[in-house]
C-alpha cells in the first residue's frame, strides 16, 4: 500500500512539473476571433500582470475599442494594465470592463456603480472559471444579428436579403419592407455601424426591428405606415475584424458619402437613396451610432455628452426643427430604463458638432430632395445618465424609437 501511495504521489508531482515546464498554467491572451482587438505588450506570470493595449489598425490618431480573452486565470487575481505609449488615456468606461464567462453569450459590467474611468482593472475568476472575455463595451457581432434573424425569419415579412459584397468578400445584407418603385408610403432608411466598434447602435436598431416586425399594435401600424430599407452593418468587415472603424485612413465609412465612395456598402446605400430621391424621396433617415468614452457624473446631475442618448443637430434650421420634434415625441414615449431627454440635443455649432463639411449619412441625407428627418442617433456605450446599458435595455430603447417614429410619421400626413 505504501508503495502504491508513493507511486500515486510521484505521478501527481510528475504531471504538475510537466505542466509547469510546458507553461500549461500560464495566463494566455487571445484576440483572434470575431470582434477581437488587443496587442499584448507583456505578461508577468509571477505577479499575474498583463500589459496590453488596444489595436488601432488603420485608425488615426486614436480610439479606444479593445476586446480579448484571458485563459488559465482560474484561482488567480489578474491585473490588466493598458499601456498605450502614444496616447496614455483612459480606455475603461465608468462601469469598468464588460465581462463574459460564457463565451460571449452574456455580459456584465464589472463595477456595480460608476467609477472614474481608469486604465487598469483587476479580475478574480469565480470558482470553476478558467477563461473570461473582456471588452471595452458589450459587443454586437454578425453572430448576434444572426441569432435575431433566425428568431424573426419569415415573421410579418422579415427577410434578410443580399445587399453588396464587402471589400474583403463578405456578403453584406439588408432588410426591406413594402419596397415599391412608385412611392406609395413614406420611406424610412435606417443604418448602423458606419463605425465598426459602435455596438450600442446595433442593439438599438435590433430593438427597432423587433418592434417593427412584432405582433403588437404598434408593429402592425408601423408596417402598414411606411416603406423600409435597413442596413444593420455598414462596415461588416470592420465589425467582424474587431476594428475601431472610426477615423480610418484615408477616411471612414461615414465620411464616404462623396462622389466616388471607396466602400461598396456606402456606394450601394447612396445608389438606393438616389433611386428613392428620383421617385419621391426618402422621408426619414436614422443612422445609429455610439459616441466617445463616457464618464462618471461629477455631481450626479450633469452628464457628459458621451453619457447621454442624443441627436446631433443639423446645420439647417428646418431639419433641426424636425429632429427636435422627433426628440420630444421620443422623450414622451420612452419607457426603457435608459433615460432620453430632448434637452440633451446637441445643436450644430456645439462640442464636436461644428464641421459644416462632414459627409456622414445624416448630413448627406439632409441634402436629398424630399427628406424630412435625417439624423444620427447616438447611444452611449456604458453609462447613460448613470444607468448601466445592457443588451435588454438597449433593445428596449430601440422599440421605443420605433414607437416614437410611428407617432412622428403621423405628423407628416
Ligand atoms: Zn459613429
Amino acid at each position: 500500500m505504501k508503495i502504491r501511495h508513493f507511486m500515486a504521489f510521484f505521478c501527481v508531482c510528475a504531471v504538475l512539473a510537466q505542466q509547469l515546464l510546458c507553461g500549461e498554467d500560464n495566463i494566455e491572451i487571445s484576440s483572434s476571433y470575431p470582434g477581437g482587438n488587443a496587442i499584448v505588450e507583456n505578461i508577468d506570470q509571477e505577479s499575474n500582470t498583463v500589459e496590453i493595449r488596444q489595436d488601432m489598425r488603420d485608425t488615426k490618431p486614436w480610439w479606444f475599442y479593445w476586446n480579448f480573452k484571458a485563459k488559465n486565470i482560474g484561482g488567480k487575481t489578474v491585473k490588466f494594465k493598458f499601456v498605450d505609449k502614444t496616447k496614455p488615456w483612459r480606455v475603461i468606461d465608468a462601469f469598468g470592463p464588460a465581462i463574459s464567462t460564457d463565451g460571449g453569450k452574456t455580459w456584465k459590467w464589472q463595477n456595480p456603480k460608476e467609477n472614474t474611468a481608469v486604465n487598469e482593472f483587476s479580475y478574480t475568476a469565480p470558482e470553476g472559471i478558467n477563461e473570461a472575455q473582456f471588452s471595452y463595451c458589450i459587443p454586437y457581432l454578425y453572430s448576434d444579428f444572426e441569432l435575431f434573424a433566425k428568431e424573426f425569419e419569415g415573421k410579418n415579412g422579415f427577410k434578410v436579403e443580399p445587399f453588396c459584397k464587402t471589400r474583403q468578400g463578405r456578403q453584406n445584407f439588408c432588410i426591406k419592407l413594402n419596397e415599391s418603385s412608385a412611392k406609395e408610403k413614406p420611406r424610412i432608411f435606417l443604418a448602423s455601424r458606419h463605425h465598426a466598434c459602435e455596438a450600442t447602435g446595433s442593439y438599438v436598431l435590433e430593438g427597432f426591428m423587433r418592434e417593427l416586425f412584432s405582433d403588437s399594435e404598434e408593429g402592425k401600424a408601423l408596417r402598414s405606415a411606411a416603406e423600409y430599407f435597413i442596413i444593420p452593418m455598414m462596415d461588416l468587415d470592420g465589425v467582424e475584424n474587431g476594428d475601431q472603424g472610426k477615423s480610418r485612413v484615408p477616411h471612414d465609412h461615414n465620411r464616404d458619402y462623396i462622389d466616388t465612395p471607396i466602400y461598396p456598402s456606402v456606394a450601394a446605400a447612396k445608389k438606393k437613396l438616389l433611386e428613392w430621391e428620383s421617385s419621391g424621396g426618402t422621408d426619414i433617415i436614422i443612422d445609429f451610432h455610439s459616441p466617445s468614452i463616457g464618464s462618471k457624473s461629477k455631481d450626479g446631475k450633469t452628464f457628459s455628452i458621451n453619457s447621454v442618448v442624443f441627436l446631433p443637430g443639423q446645420n439647417d434650421s428646418e431639419k433641426e426643427t424636425q429632429q427636435r420634434l422627433f426628440s420630444e415625441i421620443l422623450e414622451d414615449i420612452n419607457t426603457s430604463e435608459l433615460p432620453f431627454l430632448a434637452s440633451d440635443f446637441l445643436p450644430f455649432g456645439k462640442s464636436w458638432n461644428k464641421d459644416p463639411h462632414t459627409t456622414g449619412l445624416a448630413k448627406y441625407g439632409a441634402t436629398l430632395k424630399g427628406t424630412k428627418l435625417s439624423t444620427s442617433f447616438e447611444t452611449p456605450y456604458a453609462t447613460c445618465r448613470g444607468v448601466k446599458t445592457s443588451k435588454e435595455n438597449l433593445k428596449e430603447l430601440g422599440r421605443c424609437v420605433a414607437k416614437a417614429l410611428l407617432k412622428y410619421i403621423k405628423t407628416l400626413q
